[in-house]
């Protein structure tokens, strides 16, 4: 069994692929070729977005944003501890400090609450409100801006972190890597009222091309006009007229002609994410300890990964027994961020963020795609039963 199928996906719209990539050889135009805008103006539509900007990475799709934003040394940047690391490296690659705000346990999503006591705890100086890395306390950080990740495919809880955001008059970006395709009350991710909004098209993620790729969402005129001149390294009226610094950010054109074929299919294995989603939910039910996840009011989650939580001290005994019956899982992410040796700097404890530490310890993922079977489901829960029982 695999893991995810990439295969049985290309199998489907293998001839699409064949001639979208047969075009781009014909003409030749292997940077910025008419694949990419054509891209960019299918994922608006789809989105229901004002402008996309596709670039070279999820990584970049974070740090441009924030290049134009001028996030850096003396800004306090508000993230989720559970998530993978370029949510956190890329305000920390500029000079911010990354302030950790727990998540659910059950969507794993950040939590509007802790959010406004992380940011009163740093207005204040103050770490008996929140826990705050020890730079905060040693100078007064300027909340800047928050990164709520969409982890695993669903949505953060936007209206309430939104809210908190006006409040304290901090920009948005939605960390959306793992979302693209998902939904929030009808309104599809990345076009939820964030300022900006990251994904990714790393092969694994719900729209993956064939290698690195991402996209910023937006509708605001001025940063989406900025984004393109960052992308070809601060241009002006042209590339060779730089106006500010930026970096070769550039999607493949190579690379937006095979995500134009998979869009033909894409809303269809949405809706065959959600089948398998429910499949796994029916069979997973009364197991003793075990907690499936749970998709918030109003979401659709794009289903990145279907990731459950064992009880404790049970997942290395789990994944072996699994391993055993030809059974692949996986373990995201194994280390929250505030207790990576990166970050060790910060000075946060491990238990500082419970929720982060928890689900880094005894979440799994199972197999997940949207050409699993029923019987597949059934044969994966089969083999969890038992190595739980
Ligand atoms: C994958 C991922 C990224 C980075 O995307 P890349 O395309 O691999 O650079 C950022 N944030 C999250 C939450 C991700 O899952």
């Amino acid at each position: 069994m695999q893991f995810i199928d990439l295969a049985a996906q290309q199998a489907r719209i293998r001839s699409s692929i064949d001639a979208r990539i047969k075009a781009v050889l014909d003409h030749g135009k292997y940077i910025m070729g008419p694949e990419v805008a054509e891209l960019e103006e299918t994922l608006c539509a789809f989105t229901g977005s004002r402008h996309c900007v596709t670039c070279a990475s999820g990584t970049d799709a974070l740090l441009m944003p924030l290049m134009v934003w001028n996030i850096g040394q003396g800004d306090a940047v508000f993230v989720p501890p559970f998530t993978f690391f370029a949510t956190v490296e890329e305000p920390a690659l500029l000079g911010a400090t990354p302030i950790f705000v727990d998540v659910d346990p059950v969507t794993f999503n950040m939590r509007p609450d802790l959010l406004k006591k992380a940011i009163e705890a740093v207005r204040s100086q103050d770490n008996s409100l929140y826990p705050l890395p020890k730079v905060a306390l040693e100078r007064k950080l300027t909340p800047r801006a928050v990164i709520p990740v969409d982890l695993f495919g669903q949505a953060a809880e936007y209206e309430a972190l939104l809210a908190i955001a006006r409040q304290h008059d901090l920009l948005v970006l939605e960390d959306a890597a793992q979302a693209f395709g998902g939904s929030r009350h009808g309104k599809k991710n990345c076009a939820l009222g964030c300022h900006a909004a990251a994904t990714s098209f790393f092969p694994a993620k719900p729209l993956g091309c064939y290698g690195d790729g991402g996209a910023i969402f937006t509708d605001d005129d001025e940063l989406a006009a900025l984004l393109r001149s960052i992308r070809v390294h601060g241009k002006g009226g042209d590339k060779y007229d730089n106006v500010r610094l930026g970096l070769n950010g550039r999607l493949d054109t190579l690379q937006a002609a095979i995500l134009l074929a998979k869009m033909e299919i894409f809303p269809a294995e949405i809706d065959a994410r959600q089948q398998v989603a429910g499949w796994y939910a029916e069979q997973l039910q009364n197991i003793p300890g075990l907690v499936i996840p749970g998709v918030a009011q109003g979401n659709i989650s794009a289903w990145a990964q279907y990731c459950v939580v064992l009880p404790a001290g049970k997942r290395a005994q789990v994944m072996a027994a699994m391993r055993a019956k030809g059974i692949p899982t996986n373990i995201y992410y194994p280390k929250p961020q505030h207790c990576l040796a990166v970050f060790a700097s910060l000075g946060y404890a491990p238990d500082d963020m419970p929720a982060a530490l928890h689900a880094s310890q005894n979440i799994l993922a199972l197999p997940f795609h949207p050409y699993l079977e029923e019987g597949q489901v059934r044969q994966v829960v089969t083999a969890l039963r038992e190595a739980l029982a």
